[in-house]
């Protein structure tokens, strides 16, 4: 699904985010992007989503190289791509509804699909109760599950979350992991940068580890930190 070959990102500031990136990842799978702040991790999802493009190298997705994209291709692209991200990033003053419904509009989809799919999706997140509620009135964990709810709405092939639970107690934390996990067995790719190192040891998912912009380490269930 992703492949990075060569790939360096180095930003108009000089800093080299990221140094000869070599990365292939399969639909499917569920991938945890871990290592300190300043790593790269954000930048190499963000080359993914096309939101940043490689100083050298390439990003195919699906086999087509995500720079050359043009017009409507790039709407396509980001289409396919649920982002979750750690501050969730609800429009306030919409309510849980009309947050994930939003998500759908601006893809061109019809008001009665809508109506259809909305509740389908907060039943899959467990706010099928909430879609009334405004953001403010819910807890973080809830917060997130909106923010869950509208990155699958349009039915990605592919999630990237970055620290989706950065700003959550670890007990919710755990409750979204299962709700990503189930989301990853329906068969969506995930991909996921956070600093949660005892949920990465538990679920024994593949781990690429950045250090200054370079992969160090990429193991079939790998743990937060090195072995050795
Ligand atoms: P991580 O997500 O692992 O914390 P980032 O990808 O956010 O790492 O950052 C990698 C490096 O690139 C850091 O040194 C960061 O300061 C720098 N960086 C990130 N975004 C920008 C930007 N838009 N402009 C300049 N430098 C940036
Ligand atoms: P947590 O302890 O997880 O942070 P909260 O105490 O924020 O949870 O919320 C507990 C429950 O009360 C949640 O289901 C949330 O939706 C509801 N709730 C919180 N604040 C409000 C509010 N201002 N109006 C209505 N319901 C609220």
């Amino acid at each position: 699904m992703i492949r990075m070959y060569g790939v360096t990102k180095i930003y108009k500031n000089g800093v080299k985010a990221l140094d000869n990136i070599n990365l292939h990842i399969r639909k499917g799978e569920f991938v945890f992007l871990v290592g300190p702040s300043g790593a790269g991790k954000s930048t190499l999802t963000k080359l993914v989503f096309r939101e940043e493009l490689p100083s050298k190298g390439q990003v195919l997705f699906n086999g087509k190289n995500v720079a050359r994209l043009r017009g409507r291709d790039i709407p396509m692209l980001r289409r396919k791509i649920g982002m979750v991200f750690q501050d969730f990033r609800l429009l306030p003053r919409k309510t849980v509804f009309e947050n994930v419904a939003f998500a759908l509009e601006v893809t061109g989809v019809s008001p009665r699909e809508i109506r259809r799919r909305v509740p389908q999706v907060l039943q899959m997140v467990g706010l099928e109760k909430k879609g009334q509620f405004l953001p403010a009135q819910l807890s973080g964990g809830e917060q997130q599950r909106v923010g869950i709810a509208r990155a699958i709405v349009n039915d990605p092939v592919l999630i990237i979350a970055d620290e989706p639970t950065g700003n959550l107690d670890p007990e919710t934390s755990w409750e979204l992991m299962e709700l990503f996990q189930r989301i990853n067995e329906k068969g969506t790719t995930i991909i996921m940068a956070t600093h949660a190192w005892d949920i990465v040891d538990a679920m024994k998912k593949r781990v690429v580890a950045l250090s200054a912009g370079r992969i160090v380490r990429d193991e079939e269930s790998g743990g937060y930190r090195d072995e050795a």
